[in-house]
């Protein structure tokens, strides 16, 4: 067969655990179910992140991988963390780009946040991919998928090229397969975005065949479409491996097709290089790739999971609502030095990378002059702001008890981020927090999140600041 007239194949895995570490003490606790080993991560590390590694597939297919799940291998996992470092780097050396795609840092659901909490998770997360794989990245991952207009809008300013959406999230003439489509934006602008085939995807994740057989599956697939297009397949990473066991083999044999057969493996980037988008659609808006209810699974619960789900909208109610109280005090303080607050969070990063220290980042943004007691001020309002993102990640929302551990986790965030404001002003936003909790009620406990909160307080160090007792909590791992 002519080269020509091959068609092409991307798998993108998207690589992400949840944060598991105590909010407190940032140590990961044990996990017996994990057993043998001591928790989730080392578990899919080995059954998975490593195998793949050791394989060089990484090299050949599309990924992004989160911030939570890449600075725990970092320290845990050093050997497989570097390996994936390392195949960015070598693709990037043979095709001159990036087969990583960023992801916004916390995961949070970006339709459901404020347009400059969209653009800081996505400039945080551009500026975390760069700072470990040390070139810029050519597209982003959306949490879950979801999306509306205005997340695109806010990719598309950050100078991002693209972003990957499922089939049912778009309404328009699919023939070119994965694409890449155009989507028109407000501003006349457009954004990439490529097109993954759910069933496809969906076959993998929920019935993967025998290593044997998935070329010849995939041939199958591949020939029965237009010849030239491509064909995304994008599941979660951890399907090749840990979900299903001989999945990395099936990875390898996906990725290793010989001259005979139907495709060739590439990746988004460079496809999108040698074919630039021609066809317009439309994108669905509040859709995502695991709820089908208008993003009802993050924001007022939905059929997607069992029991009650208005907790969900009570606590993101109380989310909301303190996140306005923070951003108004530590807007203020900003404004009063004569500096735009939501630029200078968003340039903090280089803080939370440790590119440099807080005292140098306050002097390079011309507030060196100040007192050390308003310096520390205002490095403990961003602080505050890390938490107060950090709130919001999907995880907390996505299950189907407020007594899990993810919403307790977005909760003590909570508390962390109100004791960095109470240190750094004096102004104490812990009753009205606790009110705005006391309306989220457990469907299994009947508990409400205010008696969650206290039990997190009860259970948490504290420690003697000039403003009273505050939490001692260190910054987690996840940038
Ligand atoms: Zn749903």
């Amino acid at each position: 067969m002519a080269s020509s007239s091959r068609s092409f194949l991307c798998i993108h895995g998207h690589f992400y655990q949840p944060p598991r570490e105590d909010p407190f003490s940032g140590e990961y606790r044990i996990e017996p179910e994990a057993a043998p080993f001591p928790n989730w991560n080392a578990r899919i590390t080995a059954e998975c992140y490593a195998p793949i590694a050791n394989a060089g597939i990484f090299e050949r297919i599309s990924f992004n991988l989160g911030g939570t799940l890449a600075r725990w291998m970092d320290r845990h996992a050093g050997e497989t963390y570097g390996k994936i470092v390392e195949s960015v780097g070598r693709y990037y050396r043979r095709f001159n780009l990036v087969n990583g795609l960023a992801q916004s840092v916390h995961h949070t659901i970006l339709p459901l946040a404020r347009g400059r909490d969209k653009r800081c998770q996505i400039r945080w997360g551009i500026r975390s991919f760069e700072s470990r794989f040390g070139h810029r990245p050519d597209g982003i991952w959306l949490p879950e998928m979801a999306v509306d207009y205005s997340v695109l809008e806010a990719v598309a300013e950050s100078g991002l090229w693209f972003v990957v959406l499922s089939d049912e999230q778009v309404r328009g003439d699919l023939s070119a397969g994965a694409g890449p489509y155009k989507v028109r934006l407000s501003t006349d602008r457009f954004v990439t975005v490529f097109i993954r085939d759910r069933h496809l995807s969906n076959s993998f994740s929920f019935n993967m065949p025998a290593p044997k057989v998935a070329r010849t599956w995939i041939n199958d697939t591949v020939r029965s479409r237009p010849s030239g297009g491509l064909t995304l397949l994008a599941t979660d990473g951890e399907t090749f491996g840990h979900h299903h066991r001989h999945g990395v083999d099936v990875l390898q044999e996906l990725t290793s097709p010989g001259i005979h057969d139907a495709y060739e493996i590439t990746t988004l980037g460079h496809h999108l290089r040698q074919h630039p988008p021609a066809i317009e659609v439309e994108v669905l808006e509040n859709t995502a790739w695991s709820c089908m209810h208008n993003l009802g699974r993050w924001a007022t619960g939905c059929a997607c999971t069992a029991g009650c789900g208005y907790w969900k909208g009570a606590l993101r109610r109380a989310l909301d609502n303190l996140s306005r109280d923070i951003d108004e005090i530590y807007a203020n303080a900003v404004r009063s030095r004569d500096l735009a607050p939501w630029a200078l969070r968003d340039d903090y990063i280089e803080v939370l990378l440790g590119k440099i220290d807080g005292p140098t980042f306050l002097a390079q943004h011309h507030l060196g002059h100040l007192s050390s007691i308003a310096q520390q001020r205002i490095l403990g309002l961003l602080e505050a702001q890390v938490y107060r993102q950090r709130m919001f990640t999907s995880c907390a929302f996505f299950f189907e008890d407020l007594e899990r551990i993810e919403p307790r986790y977005a909760i003590s965030n909570a508390i962390q981020a109100i004791a960095l404001v109470r240190y750094a002003t004096g102004d104490d936003l812990t009753s009205s927090f606790r009110r705005d909790l006391s309306v989220a009620l457990s469907p299994t406990t009947r508990r409400s999140g205010a008696q969650i909160m206290s039990e997190i307080l009860d259970q948490a160090e504290m420690v003697e600041s000039p403003l009273g007792g505050s939490m001692r909590m260190t910054r987690p791992d996840d940038l």
